[in-house]
């Protein structure tokens, strides 16, 4: 059986055909500036087809999704024949608030809590709503697909995680709470931490570490995420490419009155200006920080400190969280990549009695345990694998 993954943004949607059989990616593309011109890039992954890279209009998400399953089932590019082969769409959903804690068919019911979700990701929810929207006006009702949610993973938190410490009416009335972020990558990496350790989740106590662009970190004890470091919003927690992470309320107070700026303003420098770019004055990327640190930039070699020190710090609550923990987990771009961001965090974990393996440390691409065998926590670097969790599911609920 194949499922088509979508996750659709407000201008661009990732797709990955997958057959299920064999977990393999028969193709995989990114449309991008859909409502602007548009440009389709599509990868088949079998049969020795040729990339497609080329503009196409996409007035409306509908021609992109339209302009995928052209390709998909082409002659010259295609990987199935026809579109009866795809036997079910897993789309990525961020928000799905207090109402989904795990992934869920889609119908009519569920497309209208989805648009009640929408005060919580105000830009992302209605993209991922297009997107579904689009899919099945392309595809028809028949083709059953499944909402898969980021927020999903982290509502086993209790409430004392959970909560914020302000009225509670603004969390019986409004729903303010944290949710977190990143859920289906931490369920994957976790997953996969336990089988690679040969023990049941159900045993376990891990703290996974999703370093991207965006960065959360989850605490999951058995199976069970019991803690995580985004909240309402993903702007909090760690400081991030270009996301602030923790921030004194007050901060916006003093620099909102004295520059004169909206909250509107003052969202756009903490969202996007702010983080390792704000105070690197250099990149959000951490391969440009790590070249200009080495070069002797301090301000770089500051927000690279700051990064790893927050890492290790939030990590650091969460083995008190769980009154302990059994492996610590590195996965996204910069967790699965940088092995002196690895290095530098896991430093940190000395009174864990944790002690990294150079070598091991140093490979890229795989499933691997960069602990040395008698680190008291064992280490592990496992590439994140977000649009095999949402096929998964997506086969289980559908097939
Ligand atoms: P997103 O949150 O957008 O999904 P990714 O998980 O793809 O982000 O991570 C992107 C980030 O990974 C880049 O901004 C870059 O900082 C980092 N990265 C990628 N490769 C390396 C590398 N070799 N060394 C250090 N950082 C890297």
């Amino acid at each position: 059986m194949k499922i088509l993954v979508i996750n659709a943004g407000s201008s661009s949607l990732k797709y990955q055909l997958i057959d299920m059989d064999t977990e393999d990616v028969l193709a995989k593309g990114l449309c991008e500036r859909i409502g602007i011109d548009g440009h389709l890039k599509h990868t088949p992954l079998c049969g020795g087809k040729p990339v497609f890279n080329e503009d196409v209009a996409m007035p409306t998400h509908s021609e992109a999704i339209a302009a995928v399953i052209e390709k998909l089932t082409s002659p010259e590019y295609g990987v199935v024949a026809s579109m009866s082969e795809i036997d079910a769409v897993g789309h990525r959903v961020v928000h799905g608030g207090e109402k989904f804690a795990c992934s869920v068919k889609i119908d009519d019911d569920v497309m209208a809590a989805l648009e009640e979700c929408i005060p919580f990701a105000p830009l992302h929810n209605p993209a991922n709503i297009t997107g579904i929207n689009a899919c099945r006006k392309v595809m028809g009702d028949d083709v059953p697909m499944v909402a898969v949610f980021d927020t999903a993973f982290h509502q086993t938190m209790p409430g004392k995680a959970y909560m914020y410490a302000i009225p509670y009416e603004y969390y019986e009335n409004d729903g303010i709470r944290r949710y977190g972020f990143h859920g289906t990558s931490h369920r994957y990496v976790s997953a996969r931490c336990a089988e690679l350790m040969g023990k049941p989740i159900e045993d376990l106590k891990i703290i996974s570490c999703h370093m991207g662009n965006g960065s959360s970190i989850a605490a999951i004890d058995g199976g069970k995420c019991v803690d995580t470091s985004m909240g309402f919003t993903p702007l909090v927690g760690l400081p991030m490419g270009t996301r602030c992470g923790d921030l004194d309320s007050g901060v916006l107070q003093f620099i909102m009155n004295k520059y004169g700026l909206n909250i509107d303003e003052m969202l756009n420098i903490l969202n996007k200006k702010s983080g390792v770019l704000g105070v690197s004055g250099v990149s959000s990327d951490f391969r440009d920080l790590d070249a200009a640190a080495s070069e002797g930039n301090d301000r770089a070699q500051l927000a690279l400190d700051m990064f790893h020190y927050w890492v290790a710090k939030v990590a650091g609550s969460y083995v008190a969280a769980m009154n302990g923990v059994d492996a610590i987990i590195f996965t996204a771009g910069v967790g699965e990549n940088s092995k002196s961001s690895r290095a530098a965090i896991a430093e940190y974990f000395g009174y864990l009695g944790v002690k990294i393996d150079e070598e091991a440390n140093s490979k890229r691409g795989e499933d691997i345990m960069i602990s040395t065998p008698d680190s008291k926590v064992k280490v592990f670097v496992i590439p994140t694998n977000e649009e095999l969790v949402i096929a998964r599911d997506t086969k289980e609920i559908c097939c």
